[in-house]
């Protein structure tokens, strides 16, 4: 949070409402790191639990602690920010997000998206239980969703994990299963660049960011959840290199209708642990309503469950089922595991943003409900503990933005950043500007590029410039960060 406000600061992108989030930001968790983080309500992290003892946690008995703790996250605060929260309805976020002009460009070009694609459907696709219809997904295909951060010469936009934080926050503002469509995409695809082989990338990867191929996740067994090293589902190769798996995978998202399985299985049948353990990309038929898994060696059913629809859950049993010796991740066994780890540093950030987008709507629904709702002749958002809470929730939304940017960023610098040409078109690394002009040509990209700027779409890895604070506030550059504090007060002696 404090880089965030030092880089706003910079660019003279810290306004009132910045230093509001900042200054009961660090009220409220200074406050909670000496008496106790909560966890969830029946759990607290406390600085002894982790070892630290009095003398390290008197370390922070510092004047500006002190006076942090006592006003940071003050009721006059509070109100102040919701006051500007309702002045500033409009604006896309609560508070600048430090990211730069081009992803914010993106996000409000999803954020229109799913106004008018996701929105006016999103509580009928629910009520119905029903998969998202393939409109939907095919747009979102022609817009580069599935391809977000693909390197080019495999068909992708090569665009940042940051660009995929912002697309995926957006679209799960809309509804949860749109902003989730990408995650199966985005982690076979992270798999396949880590782990695949060349002909692997060239074959799949192209598919995948099209959305000709929909791909989905099958790790979690039914004995088997977060301790994925001691999964039991078998894949014993056949004479002919083929393998044939058998058992049984549950909470498979989406697996009717993809094409492929990112599919981990125990190769080793001397081992227990993770060491034995192998991904494949293991194709399949996509099924129907009448028929979901028409592929040989493979049944489900569906998981009914009461939220996170559009894309329905399965259970899957394998029995025989056939996979190409070819389509074993990087041709080597017992390195599935290791592949999956990495692709989950990716898939976990992309989990966060799914986050975000969802407390942001609920933020979003909770801001209009209580302006709406009347009580005792006055609007709900009248009532301090009702806009006290509204205030803690942009807080905490954007404390959850700024850490999850801050993975994206540091996450994002797998590929080495790529030298610009004089036209701020980036080039790739083995052609230069012809293979720029053929990237231009790309009309995902160029839907990009007319929705966000006049310039050409370069493409930017994890890179300071991504961090430039937008000037949303010219002039409160200049006021020193501690001024919203003092603001506050001033607003509490009003009162
Ligand atoms: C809606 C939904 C969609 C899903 N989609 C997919 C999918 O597409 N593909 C797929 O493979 N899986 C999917 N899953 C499965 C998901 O990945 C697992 O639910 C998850 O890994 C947890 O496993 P589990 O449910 O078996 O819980 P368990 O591993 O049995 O854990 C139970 C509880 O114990 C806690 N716990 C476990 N170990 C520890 C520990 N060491 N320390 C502290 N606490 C611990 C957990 O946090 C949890 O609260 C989905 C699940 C859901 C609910």
């Amino acid at each position: 949070m404090q880089g965030w406000a030092e880089r706003l600061t910079e660019q003279g992108g810290l306004g009132e409402v910045e230093e509001l989030i900042l200054q009961i930001a660090f009220g409220e968790y200074l406050n909670q790191i000496a008496g106790g983080i909560p966890m969830n309500q029946g759990e607290m992290a406390r600085p002894q639990d982790m070892g630290l003892g009095w003398d390290d946690i008197a370390r922070l008995d510092t004047d500006a602690v002190r006076e942090l703790r006592a006003r940071g996250n003050s009721q006059a605060a509070r109100v102040r920010l919701v006051q500007l929260m309702q002045e500033r309805n409009a604006d896309v976020t609560v508070g600048a997000t430090g990211l730069d002009d081009e992803l914010e460009m993106i996000r409000e070009q999803f954020r229109r998206f799913a106004v008018e694609k996701v929105e006016p459907h999103a509580h009928e696709w629910h009520l119905r239980d029903e998969l998202i219809p393939m409109e939907i997904i095919t747009e979102l295909a022609e817009m580069g969703v599935f391809g977000l951060t693909i390197p080019e010469e495999h068909g992708g936009l090569g665009l940042s994990k940051a660009s995929m934080v912002v697309v995926s926050e957006e679209l799960s503002r809309g509804y949860i299963g749109v902003g989730s469509l990408g995650t199966r995409s985005e982690i076979a695809a992270e798999l396949i660049l880590c782990g695949g082989t060349s002909e692997q990338k060239r074959h799949w990867l192209p598919k995948i960011a099209s959305a000709e191929i929909l791909p989905t996740a099958v790790f979690t067994e039914p004995n088997t959840g977060s301790d994925l090293g001691a999964l039991r589902t078998r894949a014993v190769r056949g004479t002919d290199g083929d393998y044939l798996v058998t058992g049984n995978k549950t909470w498979i998202t989406h697996a009717a209708r993809a094409h492929v399985m990112t599919l981990l299985a125990r190769t080793d049948p001397g081992s227990t642990d993770h060491r034995g353990l192998s991904m494949f990309l293991a194709e399949k038929e996509p099924g129907s309503d009448e028929n979901p898994f028409p592929s040989a060696g493979m049944t489900g059913g569906e998981i009914e469950v009461l939220g996170y629809r559009g894309m329905k859950e399965y259970e899957l049993a394998f029995d025989g089922f056939r996979v190409k010796g070819e389509n074993l991740l990087g041709g080597e066994e017992g390195r599935g595991f290791k592949q999956l780890m990495e692709t989950f540093e990716s898939a976990r950030i992309q989990t966060a943003a799914r986050a975000i987008g969802v407390a942001q709507s609920a933020l979003d629904i909770a801001m209009r409900y209580a302006q709406e709702r009347k009580q005792f002749g006055r609007a709900l958002i009248a009532f301090p503990r009702v806009s006290a809470k509204l205030a803690m929730m942009a807080v905490e939304i954007m404390v959850a933005r700024q850490l999850t940017y801050f993975s994206a960023l540091g996450k994002g610098s797998r590929p080495p950043l790529r030298p610009r040409g004089r036209d701020g078109q980036a080039f790739g690394r083995a052609g230069g500007v012809g293979r720029g002009r053929q990237r231009a040509a790309d009309p995902r990209r160029q839907w990009l590029r007319d929705g966000v700027s006049d310039q050409p779409c370069a493409v930017r890895r994890a890179h300071p410039q991504h961090l430039r604070g937008r000037r949303r506030n010219p002039g409160a550059g200049d006021r020193p960060p501690a001024a919203g504090l003092r603001r506050a007060q001033g607003a509490s002696s009003r009162r």
